[in-house]
């Protein structure tokens, strides 16, 4: 344990950068401890945690710093342990944070100097949020089912579709959306207030998030809305899962060593059968069990991070393999948490309980579970002689 008696160690594996990066996410954390019950309950922007992500820097993280932002390039360390701060305290603010990268990266690699200009800096401030429109109501795990489509006329282009389970659906100034066009996916640059774009709520979701549902009814844009080549979409969308991919594990490192305080507070102060549950063998298996995951996910996951930096691209499969591996940690963790502290790991409202329903959507978004470990075994199969 640190002095502070709390499981998120000073590591080694961090250098002062990403320990700097860490500290000052958690300052802005601390900041929205006592309204993250409320923030996380929340499937639309809630005020106070943006107002707190406004005040804080912690945006620039996302952006290069010709834009406005804090680095030459967005570093992948940097950004999975600031959502590692974020998550341990409130998913809604890892959220507003994480989606300031996911749904702006594609303009910073792939968009025109006007695009990075207009856009960057107010992504930067969180000014304006962000979304990254890829699902659809047919077209989950396999984009190449995208059916929204985007049509030449002129001058213009023409998109007609729908995009479902977006984040920031309905709060974003913009949506980087990928569309079918001539065969191909390309990528386009919508502004929230382009006229045919509406926006209808999603179903909610075990763990709220702000979520919404994307109609695009001849949604007539300038070619200046292209980011990158017509059908090489795809390509800046992988860009960005390079980047972040992997900072769904620092988040899942977060929510860990949230799940496993609360645990350990509870089961070395409560007695039965005369003794504090935590010298009970089996409740102790289930916390050092759980520590032991904690501990070394953290160490996959910076050590991705760290290698993400210098080529982010080459690096996919490995994000994958973290996420992978933290976001299903998280569950056995989590879950072996709740089973721990008894009846007291059910009570609704509880931080607990509230770990527990956030750690479940992580293995689905950002790359199911089951569709990643298809990628990482094709990897393995081609790395081994
Ligand atoms: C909280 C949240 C936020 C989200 N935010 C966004 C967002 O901002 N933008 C966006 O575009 N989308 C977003 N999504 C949608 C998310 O990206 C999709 O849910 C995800 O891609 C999985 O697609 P699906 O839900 O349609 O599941 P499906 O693709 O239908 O998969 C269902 C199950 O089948 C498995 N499966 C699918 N194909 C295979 C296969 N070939 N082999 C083995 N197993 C397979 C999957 O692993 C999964 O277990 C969000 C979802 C959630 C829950």
């Amino acid at each position: 344990m640190s002095p502070s008696g709390s499981l998120a160690t000073v590591s080694r594996a961090l250098d002062d950068r990403a320990l700097a990066v860490l500290a000052e996410a958690r300052t802005v954390a601390a900041g929205c401890e006592s309204f993250a019950i409320e923030a996380d309950e929340s499937s639309v922007v809630h005020e106070p945690t943006l107002a707190a992500l406004r005040a804080s820097r912690l945006s620039e993280l996302v952006v290069p710093s010709a834009f406005g932002g804090r680095f030459d390039q967005v570093d992948p360390l940097a950004v999975c342990v600031a959502r590692q701060a974020c998550m341990k305290v409130s998913s809604h603010l890892d959220s507003l944070f994480a989606l300031q990268g996911i749904g702006s990266y594609a303009i910073s690699v792939a968009g025109t100097e006007e695009q990075r200009r207009t856009w960057l800096p107010k992504v930067a401030s969180a000014e304006v949020l962000a979304g990254l429109a890829l699902t659809e109501p047919g077209a989950g795990s396999d984009l190449k089912a995208i059916a929204t489509t985007a049509t030449v006329d002129g001058d213009e282009i023409v998109v007609d579709g729908a995009k479902s389970f977006i984040s920031n659906g309905g709060a974003a100034g913009f949506y980087t959306t990928l569309v079918a066009e001539n065969g191909g996916l390309s990528l386009l640059l919508i502004p929230a207030d382009s006229p045919g774009l509406t926006v209808t709520a999603t179903p909610e979701i075990i763990a709220p998030h702000v979520l919404g549902d994307l109609h695009l009814d001849g949604v007539r844009l300038p070619s200046s809305a292209r980011l990158g080549e017509p059908g090489k979409g795809l390509r800046h969308v992988l860009a960005t899962l390079s980047v972040f991919r992997i900072s769904v594990a620092g988040a899942a490192v977060g929510l860990m060593e949230g799940a496993l305080e609360e645990a350990v507070r509870h089961t070395r102060t409560r007695e039965q059968f005369g003794r504090p549950l935590a010298q009970h063998g089996p409740v102790a298996a289930l916390l050092a069990d759980s520590w032991a995951e904690l501990e070394s996910t953290r160490l996959l996951t910076y050590e991705t991070a760290a290698s993400a930096r210098l080529d982010p691209a080459a690096n996919l499969d490995r994000s994958s393999l973290a996420k992978l591996a933290a976001t299903e940690a998280a569950s056995r963790v989590v879950d072996r948490c709740v089973q721990a502290m008894g009846r007291w790991g059910l009570v609704r409202g509880s931080k607990i309980e509230k770990y527990y329903r956030q750690a479940r959507p992580m293995r689905v978004y950002e790359g199911a579970s089951e569709v990643l470990r298809l990628g990482i075994a094709r990897r393995l199969c081609d790395e081994v002689d």
